[in-house]
């Protein structure tokens, strides 16, 4: 069993948006600028801004934290990311979910322009990465498949079972796995929360390749991980953990200590996907602020 180290290919990918920046900065350019909509006070939100704000800041970008009263209306909301818009001083915009109950987080999704969309979550960039076509790629999705990338992970021909249908995971991670491009071309089964579960216990001990996206700890158990498989866990869910400082523990969807020894390769939980998430983030906005330059961008899709 081999661990797919997030923390570490994060790190690569940061050192490497480092150094193309540093190149940028020398040519006399800018440097790409990411704004953070954080509406509200939920603390759990505030830490992802915060450590977005501080990979900004070791990659050499700019970056605004935009901080909005919980009781704004969601035509306000939209005001302001349209605001963000039409700066031509501002290259990524991310809107922090989740949202009051009042603001619709579709509707404010498809409020940023989409060459701004670093998020990937605009319609228009999901419907160029279901036809295959270049656009900003949504980030966690994305993070999962450069992970398999940079382990050399073969996807051609495999079995991949997807187990959340979200639209911003399992949904998109479902599509990459399964259209043209390296990695992808995998045979696809997406499984949901309408999936017996005995089905789900037939299904995933068949998959090559497991990614689970569902936000329930232990829902994966060693009977359902065939010998050898490849598991991606993207599940983030606080356990309590009496004795810690917190008082919590973050676990996956998966029953690591059992699961683990059965595998080829599984990411761990943190340190897999949640690293890579925030990666792709950067490189997003790098991307997004080459775009709107006119400057060459890296063909990342490696289309078939
Ligand atoms: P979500 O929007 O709640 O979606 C969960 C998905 O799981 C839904 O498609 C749901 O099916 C499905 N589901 C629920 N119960 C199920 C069951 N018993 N069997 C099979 N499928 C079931 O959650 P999400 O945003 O995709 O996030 C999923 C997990 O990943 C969460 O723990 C979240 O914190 C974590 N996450 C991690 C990262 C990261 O960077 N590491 C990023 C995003 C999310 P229906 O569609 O039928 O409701």
């Amino acid at each position: 069993m081999q661990l797919l180290d997030g923390n570490k290919v994060s790190e690569d990918i940061r050192d490497e948006i480092r150094a193309e920046v540093t190149r940028m900065l020398a040519k006399g350019l800018r440097p790409p600028h990411l704004v953070a909509i954080l509406v509200g006070d939920n603390p759990a939100s505030k830490i992802y801004v915060r450590n977005k704000m501080q990979d900004c800041d070791y990659v050499g970008f700019s970056s605004t934290l935009k901080r909005l009263p919980a009781n704004l209306t969601q035509e306000q909301l939209i005001q302001k990311v349209q605001e963000y818009n039409h700066d031509p001083e501002v290259d990524g915009i991310i809107v922090q979910m989740p949202l009051p109950e009042h603001i619709q987080p579709q509707d404010i999704t498809s409020s940023i322009d989409p060459n701004k969309d670093v998020d990937g979550f605009h319609p228009l960039n999901v419907g160029l990465m279901t036809l295959n076509f270049p656009g900003l790629m949504p980030a966690t999705p994305s993070g999962i498949l450069e992970l398999l990338h940079r382990y050399h992970i073969s996807t051609k021909g495999k079995h991949c079972v997807v187990v959340g249908r979200s639209r911003i995971v399992g949904r998109p991670t479902s599509i990459l796995m399964s259209r043209g491009g390296d990695p992808g071309e995998a045979t696809v089964t997406i499984c949901h929360k309408h999936t017996p579960p005995e089905e789900l216990r037939r299904i995933c001990p068949q998959a090559d390749i497991l990614i689970v996206a569902v936000g329930k700890p232990n829902l994966i158990t060693a009977e359902m991980v065939k010998e050898g498989a490849i598991v991606i866990d993207v599940g983030m869910n606080r356990v309590e953990a009496p004795g810690t400082k917190s008082g919590y523990r973050l676990r996956g969807d998966v029953d690591f200590e059992a699961v683990a020894p059965k595998t080829s390769f599984i990411t761990p939980v943190p340190g897999g996907v949640g690293p890579m998430t925030r990666a792709v983030l950067l490189r997003n906005t790098l991307e997004a602020f080459q775009r709107r330059h006119g400057m060459p961008v890296e063909d990342r899709i490696r289309l078939s």
